[in-house]
């Protein structure tokens, strides 16, 4: 049980979703998740819709593991939306695996979702008790549930004549936005529209793309440009983005509120290409590296990153610091992400199995190891004794992200109060504790000015598993470790 909820299953995923008649939906969907496969490793999925008939293929595994020619072939249509999860275990079950698609009265629908509702416990029993069914244990089945059978004050609006907007999907959606607590990057398939939408604080990032012959929508601008489409913007906090025959409208959902997209994203998430907030995520995580040279630099001969999330962070504290960039570890790349290990014992195994230590370019050396954030601490101290073996001389540990201290309820697997090393240890016990010379980390002003781009820009970004200040309102019991547990269970099962 407790394996089971330490890697459960709270995920970052990967979205996305095309309109494209004429366009071989399918395919174009498959390489923008292809491009979208570090943000969920678990399973992926395709929905097609052809305006009559939906289409669907999932399976668990990387999307170069679940699609192929002949699975392929067959998802007709000129609407597609995809998904890659992102999950470890126990809720590594087929019928997790996304999107979802039902069949309703005004026909197929379909739901991809990036996030995590807050409020999911409680948006499911109210669906119980008016005898909706449920068959997995994910939130996505109660937002694609709560759509297709929404509650009598929804039920008895009059029935929507503007076809622009759809037959009252945009009122279901909103209605829908209206109870939803948490963060939700959606892609909806109808019969005849692609919907795009973002929760209030916009927590997870989902922008918009144009290609020939239709718009697209995904998580991160990576996959467009992968699929030869054209970045266009962000959905906005808030908004519900319509894409039909018509073209694409822009329709308001609720009110957006307090901005606070994921911070996580910069440090770590996003692939560095992607664009947020219209900046390159590489340039970002270079900047930080520079802050952190500023704020802790270390006496050492040269600076190494962990491959390959650190290395832009390493390459700035480098350019800053005036000490060579050099390589001191090499992955191997087609190893999952070290998350994807089932426990700590296996995730510390998991580090000698993806690295090994360049030892011709460590030996005698003092180095300084950039790594772009320690989570549960698991990492970090087997990469230090690889490098001692390696010949390094010391080891001075920089962490290009503040200490995580806090439990992510925003749809990333972000462990527990007890789980995470910094809300256990202080700095100088951590340091002690993975073996290192010394350790620092960047400050959370550090980082929010780095981010924000200026130190005098408002605050808009969600600091809460580095600041504990979340966005949203958390139930107190959530962070109740036991209860908290038996959410997450209740939630998502094993
Ligand atoms: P730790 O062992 O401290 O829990 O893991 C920290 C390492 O994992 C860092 O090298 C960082 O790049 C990476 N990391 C941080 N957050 C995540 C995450 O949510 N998923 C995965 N797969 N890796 C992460
Ligand atoms: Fe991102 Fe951390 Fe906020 Fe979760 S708590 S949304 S990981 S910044
Ligand atoms: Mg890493």
């Amino acid at each position: 049980m407790e394996a089971a909820y330490r890697t459960g299953a709270r995920e970052e995923c990967g979205v996305f979703g095309i309109y494209a008649p004429g366009r071989d939906v399918a395919r174009l969907t498959f390489f923008g998740l292809y491009a979208l496969q570090h943000r969920g490793q678990e399973g992926a999925g395709i929905a097609t819709c052809d305006g009559t008939a939906t289409y669907v293929q999932k399976g668990m595994g990387l999307v170069a593991q679940v699609f192929h020619e002949d699975n392929l072939r067959p998802l007709q249509g000129h609407i597609a939306i995809g998904h890659t999860r992102y999950s470890t275990t126990g809720a590594s079950h087929l019928r997790n695996v996304q999107p979802y698609v039902i069949e309703t009265m005004y026909g197929p629908l379909g739901v991809a979702h990036n996030g995590n509702l807050t409020n999911a416990l409680e948006l499911r029993h109210q669906l119980l008790q008016r005898g909706v069914g449920l068959s997995s244990t994910t939130d996505t089945e109660v937002i694609i549930q709560m759509l297709a059978a929404p509650p009598e004050v929804t039920r008895r609006l009059p029935p929507h004549t503007d076809e622009r907007a759809g037959p009252r999907w945009v009122e279901r959606i909103r209605a829908l936005m209206q109870v939803a607590d948490g963060a939700y990057s959606l892609a909806i398939l109808t019969r005849d529209a692609l919907y795009a939408v973002r929760d209030s604080h916009g927590l997870r990032p989902l922008c918009i793309g144009e290609i020939e012959g239709g718009y697209i929508v995904a998580s991160e601008s990576c996959a467009l440009l992968t699929v030869g489409a054209r970045y266009v913007r962000e959905v906005e906090p808030g908004e519900i983005v319509l894409i039909n025959r018509h073209g694409i409208t822009s329709l308001p959902g609720i009110p957006a509120r307090q901005p606070a997209l994921c911070s996580f994203e910069y440090v770590y998430f996003a692939r560095p290409d992607s664009l947020l907030e219209d900046q390159v995520v590489h340039g970002v995580r270079q900047q930080l590296g520079q802050q952190l040279a500023r704020e802790a630099p270390a006496a050492a001969d040269l600076v190494i990153g962990v491959p390959d999330s650190a290395i832009p962070a390493a390459i700035g504290y480098s350019r800053e610091s005036g000490l060579p960039y050099t390589e001191g570890l090499t992955k191997n790349r087609y190893i999952g992400r070290t998350f994807i290990q089932p426990d700590d014992h296996l995730r510390q195994v998991g580090v000698s199995l993806k690295y090994n230590p360049l030892t011709a370019n460590l030996d005698g050396q003092r180095v300084v190891l950039v790594d772009d954030s320690i989570v549960r601490g698991n990492t970090v101290g087997p990469l230090i004794r690889l490098l001692r073996d390696g010949g390094a001389r010391e080891v001075h540990v920089r962490v290009s992200s503040p200490p995580v201290r806090h439990p992510c309820f925003m749809g990333v697997d972000m462990a527990t109060h007890t789980e995470l090393i910094a809300h256990q240890l202080d700095v100088p016990a951590i340091c002690e504790h993975i073996g290192a010379d010394s350790l620092a980390y960047l400050s959370l002003e550090g980082m929010l000015d780095v981010i924000r781009g200026s130190a005098s820009a408002p605050e808009r970004h969600c600091t809460a598993c580095f600041s504990g200040h979340y966005p949203i309102e958390i139930p107190a019991w959530l962070f109740e470790t036991e209860r908290e547990k038996l959410m997450f269970e209740a939630v998502w099962g094993t």
